[in-house]
């Protein structure tokens, strides 16, 4: 059975307190699973969507930092580009928008290149992937720090370290790959032509009049304007249908539990997941979003799929369930990791 340590904060946490506790949660799994260092261990992070506010900021990543610098291990921040316009999509934009953020404790390497050219092919051999195009600069390290953090996401229905592990550590390829066959569509009836989706499409693909209506052809399936729409009049749909937008949702979790299951391939990672500023959508919206519920703690695992099932069970105990189970039952047949698993709670006075 996977092991989760798990420390519970809450809003009133200091970031004093939550770089401690960061700290020693490492130094807590790495001592209890006797985990072998790298001499160079990169972490895996968001810089967030410029515009979005509850991206994990960088100080929250100190007492990772600080952990390595200890034991005189190299690291860097690491990311890939997206897929769709905006501040993320080039290195030299994407690099811009860290900088802006606050991350400038590390150096920073874009793993897909400038924008999305280099990566590699991982052979998979699953149902929806044979391959997966990971970014290239992944392959150098045997070892990551990945740090997530837990929250709603419209189409997987929430996003942890799974989902850092498949579209973080995409190449844009890789990400077209898993969004193929989602389209949003506007349902005009309920449209009040507000156009605050309109700040959200990068690719300029919606149109908003008395017949409003997204083109298809440029759009790419980021999935922000769904979410922001404050009267529900977008909703996932492909051009067959709702019933093949159901499939299709799902097809999309089994698509993205691949690509985690091929990043982490012969990889000895640690995972970190903080359910801190719980929003309905993720840090690629560039937009201010109110939590849908309260913190809750800061969580770490040898086992990808372990963690995001304790932040899942948790956020369900604090009264929010999340759509996306699925992703969890497919991660856990494809032997990503274990749905099973003991939470080992450290209070923040405990940990020594
Ligand atoms: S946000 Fe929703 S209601 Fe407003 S214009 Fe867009 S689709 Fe219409
Ligand atoms: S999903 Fe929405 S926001 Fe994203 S590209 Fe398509 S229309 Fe634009």
């Amino acid at each position: 059975m996977a092991v989760v340590y798990y420390t519970p904060i809450d809003s009133k946490t200091s970031i004093n307190d939550i770089q401690k506790i960061s700290y020693q949660l490492l130094n807590k799994i790495i001592e209890k699973e006797e985990i072998e260092l790298e001499t160079y261990i990169p972490l895996k992070v968001h810089f967030g969507e410029k515009g979005n506010y509850t991206y994990i900021k960088p100080e929250y990543y100190m007492g990772i930092i600080n952990f390595l610098k200890d034991r005189n291990i190299k690291s860097s921040y690491i990311e890939t580009s997206v897929l769709y316009g905006g501040n993320r999509n080039k290195s030299d934009l994407h690099l811009q928008t860290a900088l802006d953020h606050g991350f400038n404790q590390l150096p920073i390497i874009f793993a897909d290149g400038e924008q999305g050219e280099k990566y590699a092919e991982i052979e998979i051999n699953k149902k929806h992937f044979k391959s997966c195009k990971i970014g290239y600069e992944f392959l150098k390290y045997n070892q990551l720090i990945v740090i997530s953090h837990f929250k709603g996401h419209t189409f997987a229905g929430f996003g942890g370290a799974i989902k850092q592990l498949s579209m973080g550590h995409a190449s844009k390829g890789g990400k077209l790959a898993m969004h193929m066959g989602i389209k949003p569509k506007i349902i005009n009836r309920k449209c009040k032509q507000c156009k605050k989706c309109l700040l959200q499409c990068n690719e300029n693909a919606i149109t908003i009049g008395k017949k409003s209506f997204i083109d298809l052809n440029k759009c790419v399936g980021c999935g922000a304007c769904v979410s922001s729409c404050p009267h529900k009049a977008i909703t996932i749909t492909t051009v067959k249908g709702v019933l093949n937008a159901i499939f299709q949702g799902k097809n999309f979790g089994e698509k993205i539990v691949e690509y985690a299951f091929a990043a982490q391939l012969h990889k000895r990672n640690i995972y970190i997941n903080y359910a801190v500023n719980i929003t309905k959508g993720c840090d690629c919206e560039p937009r201010k979003m109110k939590p849908v519920i309260s913190d809750f703690g800061i969580l770490i695992s040898t086992d990808p799929v372990a963690i995001d099932k304790a932040c899942y069970d948790l956020s369900k105990e604090k009264g929010k369930t999340f759509k996306g189970l699925h992703q969890l039952d497919y991660a856990e047949k494809i032997g990503l990791g274990s749905q099973k698993y003991n939470l080992i709670e450290i209070l923040n006075n405990n940990v020594d």
